[in-house]
């Protein structure tokens, strides 16, 4: 079997991965702020993490997914400067915080299903994690990485060694990047907010007491407090977007570092962005966003034709939208669909040399364009159609484009999907993990029997 290569961005190389314990990976992936609709920028980022847990899976391991839900403390600047985006959209939509981050929280996993994302093993709201946060910034304050100032208590980055291992920046461009936003108060203009003060002259919707005074956590902080609780030691594998590298990821490895001692997670991933037309990026704060809903709901294209042209592009490559492409994607999304259409209903054995050259190509750092080209070589050759179908619908475990809502025999497309999976753990000797997956099945009213093949 190959070995499942990832670039890791602490080393800038493509690594061997090797995961912490043997049966069970710890994975966490930097989730959303929840004040507006994630935009199809921001999916591209939770499709490459699917795509990369579902990899994980495939290479027969159990992974433990986390994803947070920033319901409070992401800040309008990205230095701890302006407004709580949360309290922003509260103004915007004439509703409290908490009724906007519930509203866009569910718009936001109602997204994932129609791109059949899988979802997490658990969601973590910063709002329900605010005493792990607070002794968090405890700790930091008695090892003396802590100052406080007029807006807030802070990290002071210069007493951290090494404040630019991931960035691999000289820290004059880092601290550079960081004046954008002036606070005369702050030591250095690279340090953040663990915890900032509510306003003085007004009442926020969210707002928590502490040793420092009535406040709210600073952005950082809760992803660092929220994995360490819910992965403790199975810090493997932590992502997010390209722009978290310079300031959300390098200060939550600063803080960490420093609390928990040792590494903060050995596989530090990021997806690139999807850009408009011209090369400026997608985002929320601009006109340019585009949701699911009024990019292909709206006009009648299946969601997951955008999952399907993520996948051309290399998650570490800018992606450009234009309807054109999509257009391009819609067509050959729909080819594929129709071969699968034609394949039947049985299904016999997977084609052991695709799936070689399949898992060559997903090991190697997700290269799924490739991989989409052996399920064309595959669906092509001159194998018999079931052992066709019992392929694609393998590889589909990793693709996750719903291949198999498109089968119709006895079995419905969760039970064949438990089963499969079941089949990997088997063959990887992962017992553990299948003996779950047959109490799963067995829960669902299913009798699992292991014959010969
Ligand atoms: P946010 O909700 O703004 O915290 O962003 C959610 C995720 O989307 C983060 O992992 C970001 O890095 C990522 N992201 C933001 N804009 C883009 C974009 N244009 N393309 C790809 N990913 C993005
Ligand atoms: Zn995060």
């Amino acid at each position: 079997m190959t070995e499942l290569k990832l670039y890791n961005t602490l080393s800038r190389e493509k690594e061997v991965f090797k995961p912490i314990r043997k049966g069970e990976i710890g994975l966490y992936t930097c989730g959303p702020t929840v004040y507006d609709f994630a935009h199809i920028g921001n999916l591209r980022t939770y499709i490459f993490e699917d795509v990369l847990k579902r990899a994980l899976k495939f290479n027969g391991y159990s992974v433990k997914h986390v994803m947070n839900i920033t319901d409070v403390g992401h800040l309008t600047g990205d230095m701890d400067m302006g407004e709580d985006k949360l309290e922003k959209g509260a103004r915007r939509e004439g509703k409290t915080a908490w009724d906007v981050a519930k509203f866009f929280e569910e718009a936001f996993i109602a997204d994932l299903k129609k791109i059949n994302i899988e979802m997490p093993d658990k969601w973590t709201r910063a709002t329900e994690y605010i005493n792990e946060q607070i002794d968090l910034i405890k700790v930091l304050a008695e090892k003396g990485f802590t100052y406080k100032i007029s807006d807030g208590v802070y990290f002071d980055t210069a007493k951290f060694e090494n404040y630019n291992k991931l960035s691999h920046l000289d820290l004059d461009t880092l601290r550079e990047g960081a004046r954008v936003e002036k606070n005369e108060e702050k030591r250095n203009p690279t340090d953040f907010a663990l915890w900032k003060f509510s306003p003085q002259d007004s009442k926020r919707d969210m707002e928590w007491e502490s040793p420092w005074g009535i406040g709210f956590p600073g952005w950082h902080i809760e992803c660092s407090a929220m994995s360490k609780a819910e992965l403790d030691d199975q810090l493997d594998i932590h992502c997010g977007g390209i722009d978290h590298i310079n300031v959300h990821h390098t200060n939550e490895i600063a803080q960490s570092e420093v609390a928990f001692g040792g590494k903060f997670f050995n596989y530090w991933m990021h997806g690139a962005f999807l850009n408009i037309e011209g090369g400026k990026k997608m985002a929320k704060s601009d006109d340019n966003f585009l949701t699911l809903e009024n990019a292909f709901t709206k006009k009648g294209i299946n969601p997951l034709v955008y999952k399907y042209a993520t996948l051309q592009t290399h998650y570490r490559k800018p992606m450009e939208y234009s309807e054109e492409s999509i257009l391009n994607a819609q067509s050959g999304f729909a080819h594929l669909q129709n071969q699968v259409r034609a394949l039947g209903g049985e299904e016999g054995y997977i084609i052991k040399e695709y799936k070689d050259e399949f898992l060559k190509a997903i090991n190697d750092d997700l290269n799924m364009a490739s991989a989409l080209a052996t399920v064309q070589e595959m669906l092509k050759s001159e194998y018999e159609n079931t052992d066709k179908l019992a392929t694609v619908l393998d590889f589909d475990l990793v693709l996750g484009l719903g291949l198999n809502n498109l089968i119709t025999n006895d079995l419905s497309p969760e039970i064949r999907n438990l089963q499969k999976l079941r089949d990997i753990a088997r063959q990887n000797n992962n017992w553990t993990e299948s003996d779950r997956l047959r109490d799963e099945i067995q829960d669902k009213g299913y009798v699992v029997e292991d014959a010969k093949k």
